[in-house]
């Protein structure tokens, strides 16, 4: 797989970690009603969709008579905190969230047989409420309201007033509906979009650097070649030269052997070629076709060119330690091509001119 491919799976495996995570959190709100009778002997029926449904909560209907612990009103216990047990009419526990776990309180009141339990949030929260998680306390329904409404009740409740509670299911809440996540979202996806646009004009900037730096370094190269090529001693061949009378002597591009005439280059290595077989060949690939002898290192342009673009190359340090008897000498010579100015003239040159000097007279 190439690396394209492994950004894009590592992607969407994070797009579905995502959307996995989302879906925990994911809660159901609860309608909660509840009618009594007041001490006017009216019939009061309040209605409001202010519960929440527990994370492990049947996501049922249920309605009973509100019944408060007998002691404590969190519930918490192993033994019987109700008064009332499985062959009451239906019955709705309600407690007070705290002392023990959601699980622990749930499970007390369906031991004792209600058939839902509500638990109202701790004081001064409000109306406020949270998704309970009671995964030892399954198969019953289990639903939070908040402190203010459910102390409202635990007050008529324990005024002697008999509240009959009505739960029912209200609608899913997610990320999908949160304005706060899908805000979340929108974030997310247009930092992965930036990160993405970001990456591939990076990485095609760096493709179209590379291309620029390989294309000047070949026209470098080409404009070196040429140089090298100008250096090199030409020919024309006469009759009775030693390669028109040899079948054995071919130009190895063109596999031609050689005629009176023709005009041969001679390489650096003393390989003979047509000059117009050969040219072409140095420029794209400037060694000799037999040797592979490098006419540009031969002939020192790859040095001269970098001097005209200005890199310094060190000066080549010759270092020769003399040892006689007891005495050390270290003599580093100068770089050559500045103490001896003839030496630094390659002689390739001279007999590039020779070479044309002849032609010409030739
Ligand atoms: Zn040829
Ligand atoms: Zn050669």
């Amino acid at each position: 797989m190439g690396k394209k491919g492994q950004h894009c799976l590592l992607l969407l495996l994070c797009l579905s970690g995502l959307v996995r995570r989302s879906a925990a959190f994911v809660y159901w709100t609860a309608i909660v009603e509840i009618i009594y009778v007041n001490s006017s002997n009216d019939t009061v029926g309040k209605y409001c969709e202010c519960g929440m449904y527990g994370r492990n909560s049947d996501l049922t209907t249920a309605s009973g008579i509100v019944t408060l612990p007998m002691g404590d009103p969190h519930g918490c216990g192993s033994d019987p905190v109700y008064s009332r047990n499985a062959s009451s009419p239906p019955w709705i526990a309600l407690v007070k969230r705290g002392n023990c776990t959601f699980s622990e309180k749930i499970n007390a009141a369906k031991w004792q047989g209600a058939t839902g339990v509500v638990v109202y949030n701790v004081d001064s929260s409000g109306n406020s409420t949270t998704q309970m998680s009671h995964p030892e306390a399954p198969h019953i329904l289990a639903v939070m309201i908040g402190n203010i409404q459910g102390m409202e009740v635990v007050g008529l409740v324990r005024n002697g007033t008999d509240v009959e509670m009505v739960i029912g299911p209200g609608n899913p809440h997610g990320p999908w509906v949160d304005p706060y996540w899908l805000y979340f979202l929108s974030i997310a996806f247009f930092v992965v979009t930036a990160a993405s646009i970001t990456y591939f004009v990076f990485l095609s900037a760096s493709r179209l650097y590379h291309l620029n730096m390989h294309r000047r370094n070949e026209r470098r190269l080409k404009s070196e070649a040429k140089k090298a090529i100008g250096r090199l001693q030409v020919r024309t061949l006469k009759r009775g030269d030693e390669e028109t009378n040899s079948e054995a002597q071919l130009c190895a591009v063109c596999i031609e052997s050689y005629k009176a005439g023709e005009v041969v280059t001679v390489l650096t290595c003393d390989h003979i070629f047509h000059k117009a077989c050969i040219e072409p060949w140095l420029l794209e690939r400037r060694t000799c076709p037999m040797c592979k002898c490098d006419i540009l290192t031969a002939l020192g342009v790859e040095e001269e060119t970098k001097e005209d673009i200005g890199i310094e190359t060190p000066p080549e340090a010759t270092v020769i330690t003399v040892t006689g008897g007891e005495a050390v000498y270290e003599v580093p010579l100068s770089h050559p091509a500045n103490s001896d100015p003839e030496r630094h003239q390659n002689p390739y040159d001279n007999r590039a001119f020779e070479g044309d000097s002849e032609a010409l007279r030739g």
